[in-house]
């Protein structure tokens, strides 16, 4: 089995995945030349330790929330002609984790989950939320790059032949990935404490939190296909308009509606003058890199944006 904890949110989901899988059939193993990537952040590690002639695919391409993501058709076709499929895991993707777990159980095609081994054997190095694994592991950029070894070892048993390839650009990664951590850890000091208040539409950056010092507070859980609490969004207004939090801020891959309710109870509360008192301080990429031209197409450059975005907005106040 590739996955332990809860599984009820997707044993709870319809027969879509399952209908899927049927249409899978038997695939040979070793058939295909591609990795298929389930989301861009997986797909950005692949792509960074295989050498080029090495196609990597992405299922969800950049702006796509793997959350609410559904299997189709397509989903299945992906699947059959890959090689490898590496996934993300901890239930990031919805309802395509079903369709993982059978298409690994049942040897149709080798996936790799580069949370796996976290979850195994370093579960307390997780963060959970309402009994879940926090999926979002990328924004602790130490935690992130213990990722890239076991991903390096299956991908070199995968493409035997690209092994000292694969063994140089890890060695690479790794040190730029701790590099990208102390400058997290000292662009988030630099930050005036009472400011270090991180309030975000869907509740991604706990572990970015938890890294480098910062308050995060958000209006919806850890998955963006839980519903919206009022009583969440009255809590956060209160907390907003006590502690004289000034900004809130986008997210990419989720819609600003519920931002801007919280902004108008915000209004509502700190009185008619306040027009200005709680704004929405920029886009960060959450659950999603971005595309061609956005400055954030790898996941140092994303990292290195969000970082600006959060810098700039809580440092000014
Ligand atoms: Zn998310």
């Amino acid at each position: 089995m590739l996955m332990g904890i809860n599984r009820r949110h997707f044993l709870a989901t319809p027969g879509l995945a399952s209908v899927a899988l049927a249409e899978l059939g038997c695939a040979n193993w070793e058939q295909g030349d591609h990795v298929l990537a389930t989301t861009t952040l997986v797909g950005d590690l692949a792509r960074h330790l295989l050498p080029p002639e090495v196609p990597v695919i992405l299922l969800m391409g950049p702006g796509i929330d793997p959350h609410t993501y559904e299997p189709t058709a397509r989903t299945v076709a992906h699947i059959r002609q890959a090689r490898l499929i590496v996934g993300h895991g901890l239930h990031l993707e919805g309802r395509l984790t079903q369709l993982l777990e059978a298409t690994h159980e049942q040897a149709i095609r080798r996936v790799f989950l580069v949370t796996r081994h976290l979850e195994t054997a370093q579960p307390d190095r997780l963060r959970q939320s309402d009994c879940q694994w926090d999926p979002h592991i990328w924004f602790d950029a130490e935690l992130w790059s213990d990722t890239i070894p076991p991903l390096a070892m299956t991908l070199a048993e995968v493409y035997p032949r690209h092994s000292g390839h694969i063994e140089e650009n890890k060695n690479f990664l790794r040190s730029e990935f701790k590099k990208l951590h102390r400058e997290m850890l000292e662009r988030v000091k630099a930050i005036p404490p009472a400011r270090r208040i991180l309030i975000t539409s869907h509740d991604a950056f706990g572990y970015l939190g938890r890294a480098y010092g910062l308050e995060v507070h958000a209006i919806q859980g850890i998955s963006t296909a839980a519903e919206v609490s009022e009583s969440s969004l009255r809590e956060l207004a209160n907390l907003a308009v006590e502690r004289e939090v000034s900004v809130g801020f986008l997210e990419s891959t989720v819609s600003p509606r519920t931002l801007e309710k919280l902004r108008a109870l915000i209004k509502a509360r700190s009185g008619s003058t306040a027009e200005t008192s709680f704004r929405l301080g920029g886009e960060l990429f959450s659950d999603s890199l971005g595309g061609a031209g956005s400055g954030a197409e790898t996941y140092l450059s994303m990292m290195r944006h969000n970082l600006e975005v959060i810098s700039g907005a809580l440092s000014n106040g």
